[in-house]
């Protein structure tokens, strides 16, 4: 008999959570406050801390084994304890204050992603409360530097994989969920977004060089003048080709699943849907357009060391995230090439391929989204393009089953108060989580 009910009130999850948000986590910013959140995570899970087996990974990259009764098909559940910095913006309250109001517990590190760690880990706790043994191992992988692209998660691959541990399915955060209440008049089924095809991401210096100068002088030609065709040039032209991916027809079918009529028989008309995407979607939203292509977007620039000096270089930084057939070498081919027609070199400073889009026919995924379905009914899987970067695309390298989605509930205001001010997540949110993962970590097998 599968027990997942919560043992607790719902103040009572609320005040565990919020002692979190307390401490600073910020990525990189020492190791003090992530040991000192290691510290109070004991005392909220005590049973989790003395009977897994604890790896702590440079620098503060958590790996708690839980030992189950077989070891073939571990069950790997992530997520990060850095936060962004919370300089800025009008906070109604102060970002690390954990304060509960309003049904909401409010800071930094809410909803991206203390949550993640703290339901996955009160869980497991509430088994172990109750004598539970897992079938399987299951593995608490808390990284470090999430918010940095840092290699927190590599070392705790490196880990996985030193230890010959082949996990057969991780969660990671990525996506979110939504209530129905959230779009009323579109939806009739709660929905939870997941992401399925992550892109590649790189950062591509232009550099134009002089013989620099005096500036009251001024020779044709200077650097800027090159950058600024070289930019317009970028601009100007379509340099990557737009395509409707597996992930996105899913996208629609999984909203046809979740919307109310007459949107649910609009969405279903797929090649139509498909048509349209491909050439209204770029027109009216620039998420969808970045679901459909390479982007590519000018992000810093600098020059000479003061206003009256030509600038002996002058460089531009663009930031890409690339899409599956966008591969980095092609991509950093054609913008040398580019770059040479207005006398610009190159240097990358990074470059990684998008991931593989996730197969959703595989038996882990439907035990994922059939486990989602079951406790947060009725609702609708949108499995979607991801634009961002998670930690999950560097653990999908050792398991194609990496499914990212946070079993919380949030609305669009907190959607768009994660990495800004006012971040926030509802109670019944985190109660939810710790509920779907007591569930999932009974039915594993
Ligand atoms: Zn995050």
């Amino acid at each position: 008999m599968i027990d997942f009910n919560l043992k607790n009130d719902e103040m009572f999850y609320a005040k565990q959570f919020s002692e979190i948000i307390k401490f600073p986590t910020v990525t990189r910013s020492g190791s003090e406050n992530f040991a000192a959140m290691r510290e109070k995570y004991k005392e909220l899970c005590p049973l989790v801390w003395k009977n897994c087996e604890f790896t702590l990974l440079p620098e503060d990259v958590v790996i708690l084994k839980w030992k189950g009764k077989s070891s073939d098909k571990p069950l790997v559940l992530m997520g990060h304890q850095d936060v962004v910095p919370a300089v800025g913006g009008d906070w109604k309250y102060p970002p690390f204050s954990g304060v509960i109001e309003d049904g909401k517990i409010w800071g930094r590190g809410t909803g991206d992603d203390k949550n993640s760690v703290y339901i996955t880990m009160r869980a497991a706790e509430e088994l172990m409360e109750e004598g539970f043994v897992p079938e399987q191992d299951i593995y608490l992988s808390y990284s470090d530097s999430e918010e940095q692209f840092g290699d927190g998660v590599v070392n705790a691959k490196n880990w996985y994989l030193e230890h010959n541990i082949q996990p057969n399915l991780v969660i990671d955060e990525g996506g979110a969920m939504a209530r129905a209440s959230v779009a009323e008049k579109y939806l009739e089924k709660n929905i939870a977004l997941l992401g399925c095809l992550e892109k590649g991401y790189a950062d591509i210096k232009f550099i134009a060089r002089s013989a620099g100068g005096h500036s009251s002088t001024p020779k044709k030609n200077n650097p800027f003048e090159r950058i600024a065709k070289l930019i317009t040039y970028c601009t100007k032209h379509k340099l990557f080709k737009r395509k409707v991916t597996k992930t996105m027809m899913l996208t629609i079918k999984g909203l046809a699943d979740g919307a109310k009529k007459p949107y649910k028989g609009l969405l279903k008309q797929t090649w139509l849907i498909k048509a349209l995407i491909k050439c209204i979607g770029p027109k009216i939203s620039n998420m969808v357009d970045a679901m459909l292509k390479t982007t590519m977007v000018f992000t810093q620039s600098s020059g000479s060391a003061a206003p009256n000096v030509l600038p002996q270089e002058a460089y531009v930084i663009a930031n890409l995230r690339l899409m599956p057939w966008d591969k980095k070498e092609d991509v950093i081919e054609k913008l040398t090439k580019i770059a040479a027609k207005f006398e610009c070199e190159v240097e990358v400073i990074s470059a990684r391929d998008a991931n593989p889009e996730i197969d959703t026919t595989t038996e882990q995924f439907k035990l994922y989204t059939d486990a989602l379905k079951e406790i947060f009914k009725p609702m609708a899987i949108v499995p979607y393009v991801m634009t961002g970067g998670t930690d999950c695309r560097v653990m999908q390298t050792i398991c194609p089953n990496a499914f990212r989605c946070e079993p919380c509930y949030f609305d669009f205001k907190q959607l768009a108060a994660m990495h800004a001010a006012n971040e926030s997540i509802d109670i019944d949110s985190i109660c939810g989580g710790v509920k779907f993962f007591k569930y999932f970590m009974q039915i594993y097998k």
